[in-house]
């Protein structure tokens, strides 16, 4: 039996422009895509209103295609699948394997701080409430391509984790494992920061009874103060101009090697040489910092 062919992605948030960090992960994404021959897809996840930057997704695109980072297909975006998200809530709340919660985050601290489903057996229904999948077989573990063995706390692996939100918005988890799901992604490679998500995430593709994609999880590009890079603490966003040197800054920290004449090249020539020169087990572990 052949085995199936290669369909990565890039999944960002449009809550700002790229940034070195969101590079990495993007280019991480595109070089194990195309190093394989496979099909590299781009998704928009713009299902949290509150956090988005009004024109960050066409923004983010648009500097994809200034690094020469083309995608295969049309963009997804996730706010235009919101019905199907739901048809999967509604089927799981009718087969009792999710739940409605009342609880609140604050409810949650004083008791302790984990959700010990409070509300399983309370039958609540209504709109105004969260949903949450009831944990039948919680992940305790999965292999990394990067990281080997990782394993999951007790405490994230068995909570009854949600998947809509009181104020009617859509979990990352959900929406982040129904398209990877519908996408047919075989394997998904992003920022170590979502590492621990990956437990969750399996435990949707075994409810669905699909199989679930392999993991990558790359090293995070870290500040002078050893905080993520991230859109939210405004990392600077990246000017066009300086192109060039930014993919060769972002082959570093994947651990790739790279040469200084490579800067008189186009952006498509890098790629063309990160892609023949790609060594998954260069990759480092340890976030590095800016
Ligand atoms: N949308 C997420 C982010 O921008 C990434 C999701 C993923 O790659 O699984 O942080």
């Amino acid at each position: 039996m052949s085995a199936k062919p290669y369909v990565g992605r890039f999944a960002p948030s449009p809550s700002g422009p790229l940034h070195l960090g969101s590079l990495v992960a993007a280019l991480g994404s595109f070089l194990q895509a195309r190093s394989q021959n496979g099909q590299w897809l781009v998704r928009i996840e713009d299902i949290d209103p509150p956090r988005e930057q009004a024109g960050a997704s066409s923004l983010i695109l648009q500097q994809l295609e200034q690094f020469g980072l083309y995608w295969d297909g049309s963009v997804l975006y996730q706010s235009h699948h919101l019905a199907r998200y739901q048809q999967y809530i509604d089927h799981w709340l009718h087969l009792q394997q999710a739940y409605h919660c009342q609880c609140t985050r604050k409810m949650i601290k004083a008791s302790g701080g984990v959700y010990s489903g409070t509300c399983l057996d309370k039958g609540l229904l209504g709109d105004h409430y969260a949903t949450r999948l009831h944990s039948h077989a919680a992940i305790y573990q999965f292999d990394d391509l990067c990281y080997g063995q990782v394993d999951i706390p007790a405490a994230i692996a068995e909570e009854d984790f949600i998947v809509k939100r009181r104020d009617g918005l859509y979990a990352y988890n959900l929406a982040v494992s129904l398209d990877d799901a519908e996408q047919g992604i075989t394997e998904v490679v992003r920022g170590a920061d979502l590492i621990l998500t990956t437990g969750r995430q399996l435990a949707i593709f075994k409810l669905l009874g699909k199989a679930a994609p392999q993991y990558l999880h790359l090293p995070l590009v870290l500040d002078e103060h050893g905080n993520k890079l991230s859109k939210q603490n405004h990392a600077p966003s990246i000017s066009s101009k300086q192109n060039q040197r930014l993919l060769l800054q972002a082959l570093t920290y994947l651990g790739q090697t790279s040469e200084a004449g490579w800067l008189e090249l186009s952006c498509e020539q890098i790629l063309n040489k990160a892609i023949a020169n790609w060594r998954l087990t260069e990759i480092p572990k340890n976030s590095m910092s800016n």
